[in-house]
């Protein structure tokens, strides 16, 4: 692709819009980046883009004489696609293209591109340790945090390149090509963007669109959308299953995972050796093992790669023991389905849990949480905006503890506890009533437990 000499258009001054600014103005094209915030608002790296590589700043409306002056528009996953400049420059022949299509095109070695609608980031996080300890030469991005644009440029022939990808970033690719590609599942998810559930489906179905023979698709054969979509690809199918045994695939057989393939079959590990709690996390594993063995990686490192493996933080993180008391910090659980992964996950342990909820809201029921609150529940610890309302579904179901703050809530947990129960943090809510993000409603939880900690050892 040829960049010198373009007028180039960054929509979204972002991470990825950064890192796309930077990157083409260092190979000659005029840049403007733009953004509808104020550009005092903008982050530091973005601002100094004017003044270390002669980025244009704009905010607010794009100036319509811009517009024909561009013949390349870079769109952040957080902007529209169908926004003027996109329409305007797509229908002059120009192109449109996200952070990741740019990166793709410069991309050297080969890539495994991880999709789904919940899971990427526990599973691209273990597919890279998996590569990393074969042996493999092996980076990691993406949606999951370093811009795929960044690992382009630090990319060689040998190096395998993990990528975390959100439906936004896939629908901006056009010759993106996975060497292996990968899609968790597809659950409604982000119906606020999408005009309907089949138009984020088909969005993150594109992850396989310039797929070969030579490549490798691996499919949940246990998600009805997913498990539908074996037929019209070109890339050579690898199913995985928790549910049942499959002719050929990895699946889940009592407690052994296990590979069939040309009728042969082999246990690559059991759940007794995984570390990471629940069945979502074997669905994760399994997927991940299918990518490892796609990409050459030695069966013996990963087995020993999974039971050293424990996750993501803020993904059901176990964060200490106190008195025979287990902290659990989920506060990634932000809606109503991932809470109830977590109690599920919580159900293999000896006692009860005491399950802290609330925050923000999200105007989803809270009913269907109640039958794994009737099996496993001590007591709710209630925090956050939303509060009222939880109360009012759930009351009946549970002992209920109001908490004024998060500090209040562990203290309280702690206190309702007993010995072999755990104090799960997975609040089924947004953070941002009381937070700035659910990072740091993780961290605080975490906190608070070290200050339980703390106390219990100065007693
Ligand atoms: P993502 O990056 O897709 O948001 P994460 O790995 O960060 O996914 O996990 C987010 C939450 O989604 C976890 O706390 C867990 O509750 C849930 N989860 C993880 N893996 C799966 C899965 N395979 N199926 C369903 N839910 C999952």
């Amino acid at each position: 692709m040829e960049i010198s000499g373009r007028k180039a258009l960054v929509l979204g001054a972002g991470k990825s819009g950064v890192e796309s600014a930077r990157f083409l103005a260092n190979r000659g094209a005029i840049v403007a980046l733009h953004d509808k915030r104020e550009v005092e608002t903008w982050s530091d790296a973005a601002r100094g883009l004017k003044e270390s590589h002669g980025v244009g700043l704009i905010s607010g409306q794009i100036p319509s004489w811009l517009l024909d002056q561009i013949d390349l528009v870079v769109i952040s996953p957080g902007v529209p696609t169908n926004t003027i400049p996109a329409r305007y420059v797509d229908r002059k022949d120009g192109e449109v293209i996200g952070e990741v299509e740019l990166a793709f095109r410069f991309m050297k070695g080969r890539i495994v591109g991880i999709t789904g609608s919940n899971g990427k980031t526990t599973t691209t996080t273990l597919i890279g340790e998996l590569l990393k300890n074969s042996g493999i030469k092996t980076q990691v991005g993406g949606n999951i945090g370093t811009p795929l644009l960044s690992l382009a440029e630090s990319s060689t022939d040998e190096t395998w390149t993990v990528a975390e990808l959100s439906s936004f970033q896939l629908e901006t690719i056009k010759d993106f090509r996975a060497d292996i590609a990968l899609c968790l599942n597809v659950t409604p998810n982000h119906l606020d963007r999408y005009e309907s559930f089949l138009d984020y489906a088909a969005a993150k179905h594109r992850i396989f669109m310039n797929q070969t023979a030579e490549n490798v698709a691996i499919l949940n054969a246990d998600n009805e959308v997913t498990a539908t979509w074996a037929d019209g690809l070109k890339a050579n199918v690898v199913f995985f299953s928790v549910e049942r045994e499959l002719d050929e695939g990895l699946f889940l057989r009592g407690r052994e995972l296990v590979c069939r393939a040309n009728g042969k079959e082999k246990v690559l590990t059991t759940r007794d050796e995984i570390y990471l709690r629940g069945l979502h996390n074997v669905e994760n594993v399994l997927a991940s093992l299918a990518a490892g063995l796609a990409a050459g990686a030695s069966p013996e490192s990963m087995r020993e790669t999974i039971a050293e493996f424990k996750g993501v933080e803020h993904r059901i993180e176990f964060v200490a023991e106190l008195d025979g008391v287990s902290f659990y910090n989920d506060s990634k659980a932000t809606s109503v389905d991932a809470t109830m992964k977590a109690l599920e996950a919580l159900s293999e342990i000896d006692g009860n849990t005491v399950l802290i909820l609330g925050g923000r809201g999200k105007n989803a029921p809270y009913a269907p949480l109640i039958p794994l609150i009737e099996a496993s529940v001590r007591a709710l610890v209630l925090i956050g905006e939303d509060a009222d309302n939880i109360e009012s579904q759930l009351k009946g179901h549970a002992e209920i503890i109001r908490a004024g703050s998060l500090r209040d809530a562990v203290e309280k947990g702690f206190a309702a506890a007993e010995s072999g129960d755990a104090v799960l943090l997975a609040p089924a809510c947004a953070s941002f009533d009381m937070f700035g993000s659910f990072e740091e409603r993780g961290r605080e939880f975490k906190a608070h437990v070290g200050n339980l900690e703390a106390k219990a050892a100065s007693v």
